[in-house]
């Protein structure tokens, strides 16, 4: 594994500070991070990745005692929160502190934080000493990059530098859970778990069963590779798969492990790992390798949704959304 020297992490420290972007590894996926109180660092954030300018971003910070910087009040349940899962994959949206510029939350009052478990993020994030606002290091609506080698070839000169933490521990994005009500709710599930958040907070917690995008409907289709992706259920996904194949498709499959090792005619076959970490380890990878096998088509079918799989079959059922003209 390549790792970012110390060097490195000087560097990059400078390059946030001078304004620029620098591509960091986390335990989720690889950001695309600017100095959070710098508004025009952000802005570039927005252009290099095409995403639109309403859609917020999260704030990463060195450890939770410095949570109450960028926020205007800790309420208790994001307090325990915070305690039991930083550093961790789980993001807290609370109201906004007035450090945080509104070009960061897209225009919104609340501002969404989060500590990342990664060595390399963390000693970034030390040595700059402020917040990095970092989306997923790829171009919007696309699959999120879970290796330094994906974002050279997504982004390329778009960013100024990029530190190689090596593969993405968990590989799929943070839980973001709305702290600012009474009653705590998941935005996007991911990293943790809902049973996780739930034994800790010592009550059932709400998933809305649309999407976390701010507005409803607008934007479908998310870490979409350019393949189309059709969800089927596990039991027709090798007929699906052979039948598209037939039509003329170039299909790449993912053959869920209940049905490993039956055959399937297909021009690429994945095998679904049977653990959940697992799977979301190897999820964005598998959908970047079957459009270089130059698949059109992926035939796939949702996991349970209990805890890892509710992350999974989200992005999956994201990808398989309309899309979006990119
Ligand atoms: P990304 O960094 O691309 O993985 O996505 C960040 C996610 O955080 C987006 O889906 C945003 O909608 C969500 N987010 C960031 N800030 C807020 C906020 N203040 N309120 C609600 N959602 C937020
Ligand atoms: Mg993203």
């Amino acid at each position: 594994m390549v790792t970012a020297t110390s060097s490195d992490i000087e560097q990059a420290a400078e390059v946030l500070r001078a304004g620029g972007l620098v591509a960091l590894p986390t335990e989720t996926v690889y950001g695309l991070g600017a100095n959070a109180e710098d508004p025009a660092a952000v802005a570039r954030i927005f252009q290099v990745k095409g995403r639109p300018p309403s859609h917020p971003l999260i704030v990463h910070i060195a450890a939770a005692e410095h949570l109450d910087d960028w926020v205007e009040t800790v309420p208790e349940t994001a307090r325990l929160l915070a305690e039991h899962f930083w550093p961790g994959p789980l993001t807290l949206v609370l109201r906004r502190g007035h450090r945080v510029p509104l070009e960061a939350t897209g225009g919104l009052e609340t501002v969404a934080v989060r500590v990342p478990d990664h060595p390399v993020a963390l000693a970034l994030l030390s040595a700059f000493g402020g917040g990095v606002t970092a989306p997923s290091a790829n171009r919007f609506g696309s699959v999120s990059p879970t290796t330094a080698d994906h974002v050279r070839t997504e982004l390329g000169d778009g960013v100024d530098l990029v530190l190689d933490g090596g593969s993405c521990e968990v590989g799929v994005e943070s839980t973001i859970v709305d702290v600012t009500g009474e009653i705590p709710s998941i935005l996007r599930p991911g990293g943790v778990t809902r049973e996780d958040l739930e034994a800790v907070l010592g009550r059932s917690i709400a998933v809305p069963s649309t999407s976390h995008v701010r507005v409803p409907g607008q934007h479908p289709s998310h870490y979409a590779p350019r393949a189309r992706v059709v969800l089927v259920e596990p039991e027709q996904v090798v007929a699906e798969a052979e039948l598209a194949q037939g039509r003329g498709h170039t299909v790449g499959v993912f053959v869920p492990a209940s049905f490993a090792g039956v055959p399937v005619k297909a021009h690429a076959v994945v095998a679904v790992p049977g653990s959940m970490d697992a799977y979301a380890y190897g999820l964005y990878g598998f959908l970047r390798e079957l459009d270089q096998q130059g698949c059109d088509l992926i035939v796939v079918s949702l996991p349970g949704e209990e805890g890892l799989g509710l992350a999974i079959a989200n992005r999956l059922r994201r990808a398989a959304g309309p899309r979006l003209s990119r």
